[in-house]
């Protein structure tokens, strides 16, 4: 099946380089009047709208569709999103307004608890459902790849399900593709003492994970008060050693030591990261950490925003990425994309490369290069309903795109 997209706008191919300092609109963008050519889900080739138009005619057996000079981007890439849960914690933000801590809310049948409570009781059909539909709504925004992380089970039973489900729904060729990660250290189970469930983590979790064979990194709460740095490096490097590749959440409430571990190990990416210093983004940095950041955290929760000049000066590598969970209910990577750009002063190529050429980085694709658009690249692509690309970012409560492409299938929204 051949699909024939004619007439682009500006394609934001980001394929010549993922260096921060080096990368411009100049190397990023090709010019208006391009096609391009899909075969069997990959790009096959960008070429001269009128050469392809007069090469392929009116021949059957494809399918050609006028874009109309609006502009294409490639498809996003949510590289940290905690997918699958039950339950509904709306209530608890008049709590947080009122004043309430954590503990506080945690004590009124609040916090993680309730939401591991309520996955727990759901049904494996019931999580595929909830998944389904959130899936739909992040197609709707232009994501076709998303990191999934479990976590929300806290034990092996709900874990292993939680990752099931997170498979089964990747199998579906109408939903975005899913990198599952297995991120039993969330929190400590109410009911259960800390060490005790470190070691069942490493002992029992984590080798019906491995056997399981779904996931594919291991993730951390690295946090004063959840997993010390001495805990997340035991469970790590356990994980490591079984196989999987490594990913953490770091210095989202304190300055704790979470980026050193993180560059010593070589994490794949280290996440929120927002207290973390220089030295450390740094060190982070020559240790080929991707740092992950997360505006939908702060938007929710009325923290601050990470000082992202400082970030670019140092040409720090970067995501940026939902989060979508309980607290922080966005799935929309054009919403983040907007923070960054209309509230910390990034550029829409610098945002746009965060969600895609660099997020892929830090969540491949199994079944090839995505993130970019070029020649032999899986065919994940974005039509704007603008003719400037810039404009993904500047539309926040609802879809800039008029159609995603996904593995080669056109989807309208
Ligand atoms: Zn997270």
């Amino acid at each position: 099946m051949r699909t024939l997209l004619i007439n682009c706008g500006p394609i934001v191919h980001l394929s010549s380089d993922d260096d921060v300092a080096t990368r411009t609109v100049d190397n990023s963008v090709i010019e208006e009047g391009k096609a391009i050519i899909i075969e069997d889900g990959v790009i096959a080739n960008i070429a001269p709208s009128q050469e392809v138009i007069s090469e392929y005619g009116d021949n059957s057996g494809h399918h050609t569709i006028d874009v109309h000079g609006r502009a294409v981007i490639p498809g996003l890439i949510d590289a940290h999103a905690h997918l699958l849960w039950s339950g509904d914690r709306s209530q608890e933000v008049r709590w947080r307004l009122e004043g309430k801590t954590y503990r506080d809310i945690s004590e009124m049948g609040g916090g993680i608890q309730s939401t591991v409570n309520a996955t727990r009781a759901s049904s494996s059909d019931e999580l595929q459902k909830e998944g389904y539909v959130r899936l739909r709504s992040a197609l709707r925004t232009g994501t076709t790849h998303m990191e999934v992380k479990s976590g929300y089970g806290l034990n092996t039973e709900t874990e292993l399900k939680l990752l099931e489900v997170a498979s089964a729904l990747s199998s579906d060729r109408n939903l975005p593709t899913l990198d599952p990660t297995w991120m039993g250290a969330h929190d400590t189970p109410k009911g259960m003492p800390h060490e005790a469930y470190i070691e069942s983590l490493i002992s029992e979790q984590l080798p019906s994970i491995v056997e399981q064979g779904i996931a594919r990194s291991a993730d951390v709460f690295c946090e004063p008060g959840w997993f010390s740095v001495e805990e997340s490096e035991d469970i790590l490097k356990e994980s490591k050693s079984s196989g999987l590749d490594l990913r953490m959440h770091i210095d989202e409430f304190a300055d704790s030591g979470g980026s050193q571990l993180a560059a010593e190990l070589k994490v794949q990416t280290a996440d929120h990261a927002y207290h973390t210093s220089l030295d450390d983004r740094l060190k982070m940095k020559a240790a080929g950490v991707i740092t992950g950041f997360l505006p939908g955290t702060p938007y929710a929760m009325g923290d601050l925003w990470p000082n992202m000049s400082e970030i670019h000066k140092h040409e720090i590598p970067y995501t940026l990425a939902t989060d979508f969970n309980p607290n922080c209910q966005t799935l929309s990577l054009p919403f983040m994309a907007s923070l960054m750009v209309q509230r910390c002063k990034v550029q829409p190529l610098d945002a746009l490369a965060s969600m895609t050429v660099t997020a892929a980085k830090s969540s491949p694709h199994k079944n090839g290069v995505h993130g970019i658009i070029r020649e032999g690249a899986i065919a994940n692509l974005n039509i704007l309903d603008s003719p400037h690309w810039e404009s993904f970012s500047l539309k926040p409560s609802h879809t800039p795109f008029s159609a995603t492409v996904l593995n080669g299938t056109f989807i309208s929204h």
